[in-house]
C-alpha cells in the first residue's frame, strides 16, 4: 500500500478548512505536499559588507550602536532606526511596522538581521531581526509560496510532521543504473533536503538530483506521447516519384542551399514513411523557408493529395500565393487562396473546388482549417510564422476526422533547449544557413536626438532610389496609443521629406486600406512606409533597404530581429537603425546584442538569457511546460541528457519489462504519460 497517496489531511492540525486551501495550492496528498518546493531560498550566509552590491538582499551581523529610535507616522506605521557596527562600517538599519523590537534590541546587543542593502547611505531597510538560532550551517532559509490562511510556519510544521510520520514510505523511483551513473542522492534524502537543508552541498546534491528527476519524467512522457502517436497513426507513406521532385528542384532560378536540402530530405522523408509527419521548421528570416514549403507541397500534390498553407494574415496569404503561382507557372498545379475578403460567391466556388478535389494547394489564415472547410484528399498542412504550434491545431484536424502531415514553419529561432523542451513530441528541422550572397545589415544604435541625421541619411537612400520603413513605438497594452505615435511620426516625416511619398499603416486601418496602403509600398508608389509593428511579419520588399525602429529598447530582440529581417531582402546594402535611450541595463543589453550579431540563433539564445523562458513566448499558452524545480535556461544541459536517456528508456525492452524500472512506470502513468488526451 503506498501511503503517499494519504490524504494531507490525516496530518494534525490539518482540519477540513485548512484542506480546502492546501488543495488551491495544488496540494492533496502527502506526497504532493513533499513536492510543493519551496520558490527560493534566502541566503543568510553572513557576508563581509564590501561583497554585497546596492539592493541586493543580505544578513548582516554586527553590534548595536545605538538606542532604537521608534518613530510613528500615519495609523499603525512605524519606523525603528538603529545603528549596527558592521566590519568597521556603521550601518543603519532600518524595520518597518515591527515597534516592538525597540524593547528587543539594545546597545552593545549582537544583532542578525536582513534587509535590502543601500549602498549609497550604508543602510539596510525593510529588514527583519533573526533569530540567533537561524540555521548557521547551511545559511539557506526556504521560502514557501502559500495562499489564503495558510501561513509559511503552518506549512512547514506540516512538511516536517509528514516526513516524520511518512517520510519511511518515500520510494525510489529512478532505477538504480541511473542514480548510480549520475550518482545521484537518493529520492528521500532529496526530498528532505530541499526542504530542511543541511548543509549548502547537500541542498545542491539534493536540488541536483530533483532537476534531474523532473526532467526525465518530462522527456519520458514526450516520448511516450510520441510513440503512441507514431503508432495510432500510422497509414501509408505517400507515394511519387522522387524525379519529379528533383527536376523542379533543378528547374529552380537558384541552387538550393545545403541547409535547405538537408531539411527537405528531413521532410520528403517524413512524407514517405507510414507515420505521420509532426515537424516544426525554424529558420532565420530570409533563410529560404518558403521554398522548402512549396517543394514539400509539390511532392505532395504529386502523390494525389492536397495541401493546405496557412498564414497569420491575408497580406502574407496573398503574397504567398503570388509565389507559389510563380513557382508551379505551366506545371497543372491548381493553387487558389481563400480569402476573408472575397465575395460570398466567390468563396462558395473556392469551397466547392476544395470539396471536390480540383484544387491542389489552397493558401489562407488560419480559418482554414476552423471553419466549414471541406478537403478531398487534404494530405499534408504547412503552418508558417506563428507562434502557438501543434497541440490545437492538430486537435481541430483530428476532431474533423483529418490526419494529414502537419509542418509549423517559424522564423523566430528558438534555442534549442526550448526547442525540445517546448516541442519535445515534434521534430525538429533547422535552416542554419543564408543564401549565398546576402550582405549582412548593418545595425546601428542612435539616441533619439541624433534623429536630424537619421533623416539626412534616409534623403541619401531614398536618393538612391531604395525605400525606407520606418517602425514607431510601441506601448505596451495601448493600441490606440500606437496608432497616435503612428500618426505623429507620418506628419513628421512628411514634412522633412516633402518630396517622397510617405505611407501609414496601422492596426486600425481597414483591411483593405492595408492592403492598399502595403501595396503601393512593394510598387514602390510610397517611399517611405511608417507602421506599427503590424509590417512585421512575412513582408517581402526588396528594394527597402532602411529600417528605422523608434524607442527600439521597448521591443523584444526577437520582435527587433524580426523587423529588421524585412530589409536586406536585395542585393544592395541595408541597414537598421535602433532608435533608443535605454533607461534599464537590459535595454542598453538589447541595443548592444543588435548591433553584434545577424545572427537569429544566437539572439534568440541571449534573448533567452536576458528576459527567461516565461517572457520569452510572451505568454502562458506558449506551450512551456512549468516546471516545479528546473529552469528551462538554466538546466538546459540536464534536459538535454534527460531527453537522451528518455529516448534510450523508452525503447528499451527494460523499462517495459523489468522490475526495476516498475516505479518510474507507476510514476508516469501517475502523470498520464500512457495517454496523448492528457496532452491534448
Ligand atoms: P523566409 O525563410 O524568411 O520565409 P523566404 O523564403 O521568403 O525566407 O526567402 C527569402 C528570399 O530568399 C526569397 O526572395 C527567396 O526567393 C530567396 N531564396 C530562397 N532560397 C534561396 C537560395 N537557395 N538561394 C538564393 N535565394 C534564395
Ligand atoms: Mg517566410
Amino acid at each position: 500500500m503506498n501511503e503517499m497517496i494519504q490524504s494531507v489531511s490525516s496530518l494534525s492540525g490539518v482540519g477540513p478548512k485548512a484542506m480546502e486551501q492546501l488543495q488551491q495550492m495544488g496540494i492533496s496528498t502527502i506526497q504532493d505536499l513533499f513536492e510543493h518546493f519551496p520558490f527560493r531560498y534566502e541566503d543568510h550566509a553572513i557576508r563581509p559588507i564590501n561583497e554585497v552590491q546596492h539592493d541586493e538582499r543580505v544578513t548582516l551581523q554586527g553590534k548595536v550602536h545605538s538606542e532604537p529610535d521608534l518613530r510613528f507616522f500615519g495609523k499603525k506605521k512605524s519606523r525603528l532606526t538603529v545603528r549596527v557596527l558592521v566590519d568597521g562600517l556603521l550601518v543603519q538599519a532600518i524595520f518597518f511596522n515591527q515597534p516592538y523590537l525597540k524593547k528587543q534590541i539594545n546597545l552593545g546587543d549582537h544583532l542578525v538581521f536582513s534587509g535590502k542593502l543601500d549602498r549609497n547611505r550604508l543602510a539596510v531597510t525593510g529588514g527583519t531581526v533573526k533569530p540567533k538560532s537561524i540555521d548557521r550551517e547551511s545559511g539557506l532559509e526556504p521560502v514557501y509560496s502559500v495562499k489564503g490562511d495558510i501561513k509559511v510556519q503552518m506549512l512547514k510544521k506540516w512538511i516536517d510532521l509528514a516526513f516524520s510520520e511518512y517520510g519511511e514510505q518515500v520510494k525510489e523511483i529512478l532505477p538504480e543504473q541511473l542514480l548510480a551513473t549520475y550518482r545521484l542522492m537518493e529520492r528521500r534524502s532529496a526530498l528532505y533536503h530541499l526542504h530542511f537543508p543541511a548543509d549548502l552541498d547537500t541542498f545542491r546534491q539534493a536540488k541536483r538530483r530533483m532537476i534531474y528527476e523532473e526532467l526525465l519524467l518530462f522527456q519520458m512522457k514526450m516520448q511516450l506521447f510520441r510513440k503512441q502517436r507514431r503508432e495510432e497513426e500510422k497509414g501509408n507513406g505517400k507515394v511519387f516519384q522522387e524525379k519529379e521532385v528533383t527536376t523542379f528542384i533543378e528547374g529552380l532560378p537558384f541552387p538550393l542551399t545545403g541547409a535547405q536540402k538537408r531539411v527537405l530530405n528531413e521532410i520528403i522523408d517524413d512524407l514517405s514513411s507510414p507515420y505521420k509527419m509532426n515537424r516544426l521548421l525554424q529558420g532565420d528570416v530570409g533563410s529560404g523557408k518558403t521554398i522548402v514549403a512549396a517543394i514539400s507541397l509539390y511532392a505532395n500534390v504529386l502523390a494525389g493529395y492536397q495541401g493546405a498553407m496557412m498564414v497569420p494574415t491575408e497580406i502574407l496569404a496573398e503574397q504567398h500565393l503570388a509565389s507559389l503561382k510563380d513557382l508551379f507557372e505551366g506545371m497543372g498545379v491548381k493553387i487558389a487562396q481563400l480569402s476573408g475578403s472575397a465575395r460570398a460567391k466567390e468563396k462558395r466556388e473556392t469551397l466547392q473546388q476544395l470539396r471536390d478535389g480540383q484544387i491542389d494547394i489552397i493558401v489562407g489564415t488560419h480559418a482554414l482549417i476552423q471553419e466549414g472547410v471541406d478537403f478531398d484528399r487534404l494530405g499534408f498542412v504547412i503552418t508558417d510564422e506563428q507562434h502557438r504550434f501543434g497541440v490545437e491545431q492538430r486537435r481541430v484536424l483530428k476532431n474533423k476526422g483529418l490526419q494529414p502531415d502537419v509542418l509549423f514553419m517559424t522564423a523566430t529561432p528558438i534555442p534549442r533547449t526550448l526547442a525540445i523542451s517546448a516541442f519535445g513530441d515534434m521534430d525538429v528541422s533547422t535552416i542554419d544557413e543564408m543564401p549565398k550572397g546576402r550582405k549582412p545589415i548593418k545595425t546601428h544604435w542612435a539616441k533619439h536626438d541624433m534623429l536630424p541625421r537619421v533623416i539626412d541619411f534616409m534623403k541619401k537612400e531614398l536618393g538612391n532610389g531604395h525605400q525606407v520603413y520606418v517602425i514607431c513605438p510601441l506601448i505596451e497594452e495601448s493600441e490606440t496609443l500606437d496608432v497616435q505615435n503612428a500618426i505623429d511620426v507620418h506628419f513628421q516625416l512628411s514634412q522633412a521629406l516633402p518630396e517622397i511619398n510617405v505611407g501609414l499603416m496601422h492596426g486600425r486601418l481597414h483591411h483593405e486600406e492595408k492592403d492598399t496602403t502595403m501595396h503601393s509600398f512593394a510598387i514602390n508608389e510610397t517611399q517611405v512606409l511608417v507602421s506599427t509593428t503590424v509590417v512585421e511579419v512575412g513582408v517581402n520588399v526588396p528594394n527597402a533597404t532602411v529600417m528605422v525602429i523608434y524607442d527600439a529598447d521597448r521591443f523584444g530582440l526577437s520582435q527587433l530581429h524580426q523587423l529588421r529581417g524585412r530589409v536586406g531582402r536585395g542585393s544592395d546594402q541595408s541597414h537598421c537603425i535602433l532608435l533608443a535611450d535605454p533607461k534599464t541595463d537590459v535595454g542598453k543589453e538589447r541595443m548592444s546584442i543588435m548591433t553584434e550579431t545577424n545572427d537569429g540563433f544566437e539572439l534568440s539564445q541571449r534573448d533567452l538569457e536576458l528576459r527567461g523562458p516565461g517572457d520569452f513566448f510572451g505568454v502562458k499558452q506558449s506551450g512551456l511546460p512549468q516546471f516545479k524545480i528546473a529552469d528551462i535556461v538554466e538546466d538546459y544541459r540536464v534536459l538535454e541528457i534527460a531527453r537522451q536517456d528518455a529516448t534510450k528508456l523508452a525503447n528499451s525492452k527494460a523499462f517495459w519489462s523489468s522490475e526495476d524500472y516498475r516505479l518510474l512506470r507507476e510514476a508516469l502513468e501517475k502523470q498520464g504519460a500512457f495517454q496523448e488526451s492528457k496532452f491534448d
